[in-house]
């Protein structure tokens, strides 16, 4: 397995396992649907995508724990670029 590859699978492990604990209280923010999170270890095939560009989830009602508490601390957003979440510094 390419390392790029696998680096992206056990951040996503850890993610998975990690979402069982709360949201960080410093983080800040909204989801702004970038939809850059649903394409992290793999393309999720429940992103929809509307006519204006923007990112749904079709399965938004019972999506799994690691999806919606995306970015649960700040160690694990890697999304920065495009999110609408941020974390308030020194307080994670
Ligand atoms: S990366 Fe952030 S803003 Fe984009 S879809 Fe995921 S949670 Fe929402």
């Amino acid at each position: 397995m390419p390392s790029i590859h696998k680096h992206k699978v056990k951040a996503f492990l850890s993610r998975t396992v990690l979402s069982l604990l709360p949201v960080a209280r410093n983080r800040h923010g909204k989801c702004n649907n970038c939809g850059a999170c649903c394409k992290l270890a793999f393309q999720c095939q429940f992103q929809g995508i509307r006519p204006n560009g923007e990112s749904y989830c079709k399965i938004h009602k019972v999506r799994p724990f690691n999806c919606r508490k995306y970015p649960q601390k700040e160690s694990h957003h890697v999304t920065q670029e495009t999110c609408g979440y941020w974390f308030e510094k020194d307080s994670d």
